[in-house]
């Protein structure tokens, strides 16, 4: 990000802009919704710029501007179309304190100005960094259509009303009141009898709302997928934009938690294989003592929470307590990685049947029917299978497994800096330590990324 997007106050404060011209009056007409005050420097200004002076919503000075024009202006538009006139007057207000913007120079602004929603006091702002003004107007266009006009009306109707809602307790019951105001009743009752029916509805909605029982907990159970937040279920999004506690794995990434309600409390309940984690009986505790305070819970677990998500002892928790509970299921590790190596996990008259094996459960490593995965055509994806590839390979390789088996190695599945190590099942171990994955990976014994598949055809053909 080289801009970072903020909002400044500007009530009563000095915004002096040079140049009179179209691009002065399309700068003017965004400018002229703010509360500050407007001075227009040109010797020439269009007539509507004039206008605008009659009527009392801009000062303009006519001629051209001196040292001494921009003093106590908290920004300076630079608008004159003129690229020699543009820079001696920005010199000027840069050197009187003012942030600086030249109309049509990114390089040298020192702030740009985003496209605008505005439904006033809610204002969307919209910017590419100058990288795609295309892309900024089709947001604004859609979020224009998005928005009901209303918003800003009842936004500032609510507003004066805050301090009423605060009989209500913190938390879900205060946010069901505000939902219910902007998403039904207010809407509502604005489209039935205009400005004059939303305090009222407001009323009457408060009055109904402190004398209903309190809200229930609840605990949803969410698959975040493999770490592409694009790879999130819609279900898993509604639910982050509702939850007031997000309790989440090590491996959820940044991206997944940044979209949580940006008031929802965001606990780290990471375990790490072997070392410092938090007890599961620790993270039972606080999924249930979080929804016993009435809060929406939503336990966030890498890929799918019924794949060695140990979700039967959080559900048992739940239930001992009656809170109610929903699980949303995700893509799991294996399911996008066979995606990105071009595979399926079960292919006809090539395996009928996958296996979803752990490399190490809480006992050490974990032990599987290694005879039935050593016949010629098994399929198994390996979770937790790093430390444990020597000792995996070694029990196949005895039981009969053909060394040349194809083994893959997935890191970072779905994200940025995703890896993929094609090998063999002779090869796995030293391959595996050599290549020292920092990421959660999989390994997928039975199957070769097909890419390389086909390049191994092509190097045959050639050969041949
Ligand atoms: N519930 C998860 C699995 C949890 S066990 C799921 O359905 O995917 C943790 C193991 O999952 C890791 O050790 C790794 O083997 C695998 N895993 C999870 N996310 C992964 C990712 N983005 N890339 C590669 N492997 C991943």
């Amino acid at each position: 990000m080289k801009h970072f997007p903020i909002f400044l106050a500007v009530e009563g404060r000095r915004i002096v802009l040079s140049g009179g011209g179209d691009a002065a009056m399309a700068k003017l007409r965004l400018l002229m919704k703010t509360e500050a005050h407007l001075t227009v420097i040109a010797s020439d200004v269009a007539s509507d710029i004039r206008k605008w002076a009659d009527q009392g919503k801009l000062e303009v000075v006519a001629r051209a501007m001196v040292p001494g024009d921009a003093y106590g202006a908290a920004l300076f538009y630079a608008a004159n179309e003129d690229a020699a006139e543009d820079a001696r007057v920005s010199a000027i207000a840069h050197a009187e304190g003012a942030l600086v913007n030249i109309v049509d120079n990114l390089a040298d602004s020192q702030f740009i100005t985003p496209a605008i929603v505005d439904r006033d006091p809610v204002t969307v702002a919209i910017g590419t960094e100058g990288a795609a003004p295309v892309l900024a107007r089709a947001i604004k266009a859609d979020l224009e259509e998005r928005l009901p006009t209303s918003l800003g009306l009842l936004a500032r109707i609510g507003k004066t009303f805050r301090h009423a809602v605060e009989v209500l307790p913190m938390g879900a019951k205060r946010r069901d009141f505000w939902s219910a105001f902007y998403f039904g009743t207010g809407p509502r009752a604005f489209a039935g009898q205009g400005e004059a029916g939303v305090l009222p509805a407001l009323e009457a909605l408060l009055d109904a709302k402190i004398t209903s029982a309190p809200t229930a907990g609840q605990v949803d159970l969410v698959g975040a997928g493999p770490g592409d937040p694009e790879l999130l279920t819609l279900k898993a999004r509604t639910a982050l934009d509702k939850a007031d506690v997000v309790i989440h794995d090590r491996l959820v990434t940044g991206a997944i938690l940044e979209l949580a309600r940006r008031e929802a409390i965001i606990i780290d309940a990471g375990k790490k294989g072997f070392g410092k984690s938090m007890r599961q009986s620790d993270i039972d505790a606080l999924i249930v003592r979080h929804a016993l305070d009435g809060h929406h819970v939503v336990r966030l677990k890498a890929g799918d929470p019924t794949v060695f998500g140990r979700l039967d002892e959080e559900i048992e928790a739940i239930e001992a307590h009656d809170i109610p509970y929903s699980i949303i299921p995700g893509i799991t590790a294996a399911s996008a990685a066979v995606a990105n190596i071009g595979q399926s996990l079960t292919k006809r008259n090539r395996n009928s049947a996958v296996r979803l094996i752990t490399g190490h459960d809480t006992k050490g490593y974990a032990d599987h029917d290694w005879n039935a995965l050593a016949q010629p055509g098994e399929v198994a994806a390996i979770y937790m299978g790093k430390t444990s590839a020597r000792f995996i390979q070694g029990r196949l390789l005895m039981h009969g497994a053909d060394p040349a088996t194809p083994v893959t190695i997935i890191e970072n599945v779905s994200r940025a800096d995703q890896q993929i190590i094609a090998t063999t099942l002779a090869e796995l171990e030293p391959t595996l330590s050599q290549a020292r994955l920092q990421g959660p990976a999989i390994t997928f014994y039975g199957l070769a990324p097909r890419d390389a598949q086909s390049n191994a055809r092509q190097l045959r053909e050639f050969a041949s």
